[in-house]
């Protein structure tokens, strides 16, 4: 199994781990023992290149990976369902973005873009009034009002407090300006890959997901 990993710990950093067929890796029974060990350590590996203190603690069934960088850290171990992810962000535990991965594979990308700050959330975007950057992830909080046809949704500016305008496509997502009144179109100005989000339209707003984070914004 390690040898069958040589690629993609080799890789480059991939920012779009959900597409990534897993057929390679072991996805119906969670090893334990030896194999867990090994599992682990091939993690520790490919983790080493972002979080040189990376480590197994504990030992036998009870052993997990232990990773710390750039103010984050990270538990991983196997569960009889899976890969279960611990996040800390400084000394706070970040519940909300704890999760469960189906391989050992899914749980090291995501493991090494939450170390990197380079999950989706963490993706600067700016305001073209102020041209301030923030994280989507501020942006996504500080969602307003959503047109569910039309998939926009308005957030108002953590910083001059203007309005910003986001437009959902299937895996991806444009900051923008609406132009035009009445009968506006959407006039994009950049764009954010977002394949490892999904998102909902129904009458009453637009729900997004990632991971076990939700968002709604309700219908304008
Ligand atoms: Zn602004």
């Amino acid at each position: 199994m390690i040898g069958q990993r040589s690629k993609p710990m080799s890789g480059k950093p991939d920012t779009n781990p959900e597409m990534k067929p897993a057929s390679n890796y072991e996805t119906t029974k969670m090893a334990t023992g030896q194999d867990e060990q090994l599992e682990l350590k091939a993690v520790v590996e490919f983790l080493m290149s972002v979080a040189p203190n990376a480590e197994i603690r504990g030992n036998g069934a009870s052993s997990f990976l232990f990773a710390q960088a750039n103010n984050r850290a990270l538990e991983l171990s196997s569960t009889a369902d899976g890969v279960w992810v611990e996040y800390w962000q400084g000394d706070i535990e970040m519940p909300d973005h704890d999760c469960l991965f189906p391989t050992h594979y899914a749980a090291m990308l995501d493991a090494k873009e939450w170390l990197t700050h380079n999950t989706v959330l963490d993706r600067l975007l700016p305001c073209f009034n102020c041209e301030n950057a923030f994280t989507l992830r501020d942006l996504l909080n500080s969602a307003k009002a959503s047109w569910p046809k039309q998939k926009w949704i308005a957030l108002v500016c953590p910083s001059c407090s203007q309005n910003i305008y986001l437009q959902l496509h299937c895996t991806t997502l444009s900051v923008g300006e609406l132009s035009g009144f009445p009968g506006p179109t959407f006039v994009p100005k950049c764009v954010v890959d977002i394949s490892t989000m999904s998102f909902s339209t129904e009458n009453d707003g637009v729900h997004l997901y990632y991971q076990s984070l939700s968002w709604f914004v309700p219908a304008n």
